[in-house]
């Protein structure tokens, strides 16, 4: 890893990246909302039920990358006007994903931060591109991601001038089937002794399944994640896409209640 010179530790401060009213790096972060914008009343019956039970970002994608062309694609501009309208009732600040160059401009109006998902880690055009905004990026790893590659994801958005990357295990691609992926927790330790950046754990998209979500995530804080991204949805069964590993309202607020208590007793052995 000697070619990768600003995202590996040498030599760099922890980095913290400050959105809204909390702080990468520093505070433990909850990012939580739907995976995709469907409507203005699924997103903000959503925004309001993760706000009310502690969420500290709003998630939900307007470009979905979906593996079939007929699957719902997100509902683009009209998407991020729904999560700009979260926003202001809520207070929470905005992640979506961004899947095209074309796109990083104009939506950098709407979001707080980017994300780059799984499918698009090693689109270098894209990950230059969202160097050049002025926004933090949350960088999902790949699903065949060493963690070299992954970092080198990240040198190219540093090499761009923006420091403000967040890392995000999201699960890699394995022989199991019975989860939609393996999530690979070890990578939380690991990536912090390579990396300054933040480094936060997907286990909704890193399971694909909703019973596992309150063990992975119990697990991730203990493994010294620097926070969770999870998939709310008021009605999981209709949902237009990843109803399966979505947290109802009522499960989110119970899950956020043990994340609560782990990282209290977390912090009380430091
Ligand atoms: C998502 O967050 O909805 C998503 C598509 O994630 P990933 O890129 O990790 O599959
Ligand atoms: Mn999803």
């Amino acid at each position: 890893m000697n070619d990768i010179k600003l995202a590996t530790s040498r030599g760099h401060e922890r980095t913290t990246i400050r959105v809204g009213e909390v702080t990468f790096g520093k505070d433990f972060v909850v990012i939580a909302g739907p995976c995709s914008v469907e409507s203005e009343e699924q997103t903000l019956a959503v925004a309001h039920a993760v706000k009310a039970a502690g969420a500290h970002l709003l998630r939900g994608g307007v470009f979905k990358p979906r593996t079939s062309p007929y699957g719902f694609q997100g509902l683009g501009l009209k998407g991020l006007k729904i999560l700009v309208k979260a926003r202001e009732e809520t207070g929470l600040p905005v992640v979506s994903e961004v899947m095209d160059t074309r796109d990083v401009s104009w939506m950098s109006e709407y979001v707080d931060v980017f994300q780059i998902g799984a499918r698009n880690v090693q689109n270098f055009s894209l990950l230059k591109e969202v160097g050049r905004a002025r926004k933090p990026v949350l960088l999902k790893r790949g699903m065949y991601s060493t963690f070299a590659e992954w970092l080198n994801c990240a040198e190219y958005i540093l090499n761009e001038g923006n420091p403000d990357v967040i890392l995000c295990e999201r699960g890699i691609r394995t022989f199991e089937t019975y989860t939609r992926n393996t999530l690979d927790l070890s990578a939380v330790p690991a990536i912090k002794e390579l990396t300054h950046l933040p480094v936060i754990v997907d286990p909704a998209h890193g399971t694909g399944r909703t019973s596992l979500i309150p063990s992975m995530s119990l697990a991730a804080v203990a493994s010294g994640a620097d926070g969770l991204t999870v998939e709310v949805h008021n009605n999981p069964a209709e949902a237009l896409s990843d109803g399966d590993q979505a947290l109802t309202p009522a499960q989110f607020s119970e899950f956020m209640r043990k994340v609560g208590l782990l990282r209290a007793f977390m912090e009380g052995l430091n």
